[in-house]
């Protein structure tokens, strides 16, 4: 008799995770239906930016793949079906639809309901006009609310990557936007230094930047809202964009028993197995080993749960698969103005217990005799006396930020800034100056690296 394999969630991890355990196994041996409270499966959440902003066309675009495209490689899935209590004993979840409540039951289970975003417990917080942005129904509101309303004045809260980008949308649309953040910098993520030049370009692009601001509550008239109010100022707003970050979305599984960890992110092996026998999970509801680090983190990107999911999927089809943690890299822009990082920066370096040395490049993104060539920043933090390296981050404009691939691979294989000097990277005058950003870089941290070894 066939099992059954239950998915909760279905988006990248989830999705990912029943397509490979169905390329792996034939229906007659494994049935796979998957369980999705909203009404899109397999999406791409980092493209509703593009689709608020117009750049992309239509809501169908961000779709991979239709619960029919599933149906006809014989994945069943099922829109508008919450998972409210998995029963792990007994092999079975409890399902609400708009018809009632029933039980459904598993042989095996994967857990891929992602994060939840964090909404500040504020006055006004819930008024018409707020918005969230987790997942394409909220993109498809928020650009109804553009197109229907013609709003003026936005404020985004949060100056993350998602507040970023969510700031480029509505720049591009045309409206007057303030981006608040409680922090003294923009991308916290990034140290000081480099949260500074990614200040300044959003200032340059138009975005008037509330630094150290902590948003108090939200002025609202009839049930709308009118503006944001911080500790020092009322900022006035016909909508409000929330960015302030996410959180696993473990409370499902956590109430089940199957472990969460210190993030609060479900606890599992490199195969994605939970501790609870039969039980996987996936995506941004897991958390993972920082290979810098070493520590336990949650960091919310689809590149992850994309992996994850497959080596859920892979795994329970009977395939061997790992996935071994991760760097944190990530890449984002608003406008013109691109960052990036990877690993660690200073303070997270130093808060793992290394002692750091860090260099920082400005640089050109092509030869400075282009005519297109644009100011980029390089900063490599590095582990004192072995010269390896620890994180890079970039801030700059026109592909500056992708070079942070060459440098998470460089991370990836534990390489020293010596080394890195030798890279063989590519070179022609439109791409980069003959000695590429990431090569000066590491010249310039292998140095310091090397006058502190006279130092005791
Ligand atoms: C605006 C935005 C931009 C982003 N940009 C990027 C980017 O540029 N690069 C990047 O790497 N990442 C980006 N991300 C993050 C990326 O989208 C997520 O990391 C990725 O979608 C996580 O996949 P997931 O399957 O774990 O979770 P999700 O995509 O959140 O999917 C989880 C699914 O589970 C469903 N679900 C939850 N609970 C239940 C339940 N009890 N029963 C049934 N269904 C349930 C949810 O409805 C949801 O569809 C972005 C995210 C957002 C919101």
């Amino acid at each position: 008799m066939a099992e059954r394999l239950l998915v909760i969630g279905g988006d990248a991890a989830g999705m990912s995770a029943a397509s490979q355990a169905r390329r792996l196994r034939k229906p007659d041996d494994l049935v796979i239906d998957v369980l999705e409270r909203g009404h899109d499966v397999s999406y791409s959440a980092c493209g509703i930016p593009y689709y608020v902003s117009g750049t992309v066309a239509s809501a169908a675009d961000l779709v991979a793949r239709t619960p029919a495209e599933f149906a006809e490689r014989d994945i069943g899935v099922h829109v508008g079906h919450e998972a409210v209590e998995i029963d792990t004993a007994g092999g079975r979840v409890r399902v609400r639809t708009e018809d009632g409540e029933r039980w459904e039951g598993f042989d095996r289970l994967v857990v891929a309901t992602g994060a939840v975003p964090i909404r500040p417990e504020l006055p006004g917080a819930d008024a018409a006009g707020v918005h969230g942005v987790q997942v394409l129904a909220d993109g498809i509101r928020l650009r109804r609310a553009l197109e229907d309303g013609e709003p003026a004045r936005a404020v985004v809260v949060g100056g993350g990557y998602i507040g970023l980008e969510m700031a480029e949308a509505l720049v591009v649309r045309g409206l007057d936007v303030t981006l608040v953040d409680a922090a003294e910098q923009p991308m916290s993520t990034l140290d000081p230094d480099m949260g500074a030049i990614i200040a300044d370009a959003i200032r340059d692009i138009g975005v008037t930047l509330r630094l150290g601001e902590k948003v108090e509550g939200f002025d609202t008239e009839n049930g709308r809202v009118t503006a944001v109010r911080t500790e020092s100022s009322v900022l006035p707003a016909d909508l409000v964009v929330l960015g302030l970050g996410v959180k696993p979305n473990s409370g499902l599984a956590a109430a089940a028993g199957i472990a969460t960890g210190p993030t609060g992110g479900i606890v599992t092996d490199r195969r994605m197995r939970t501790r609870t026998e039969g039980v996987w999970a996936a995506g941004d509801c897991v958390e993972t080993r920082h290979l810098i680090s070493g520590e336990p983190v949650a960091i919310a990107l689809g590149t992850h749960a994309n992996k994850q999911g497959r080596v859920a999927g892979i795994t329970i089809g009977g395939g061997y698969a790992t996935f071994p943690g991760v760097l944190g890299t990530a890449i984002s822009k608003i406008c013109s103005a691109e960052v990036a990082r990877t690993g660690l920066n200073e303070r997270e370096a130093e808060a793992a217990g290394f002692v750091t040395l860090s260099a920082t490049v400005e640089s050109t993104t092509r030869a400075g005799y282009h005519p297109d060539a644009k100011t980029m920043h390089t900063k490599l933090v590095v582990e004192r006396r072995s010269g390896r390296l620890l994180g890079a981050q970039i801030v700059g404009e026109e592909n500056a930020a992708k070079r942070i691939d060459a440098l998470a691979i460089a991370l990836w294989n534990g390489m020293t800034v010596e080394q890195m000097t030798a890279l063989d990277l590519g070179y022609a005058p439109p791409f980069s100056p003959v000695w590429d950003p990431v090569l000066i870089t590491a010249r310039k941290a292998a140095e310091l690296v090397e006058s502190d070894m006279r130092t005791p």
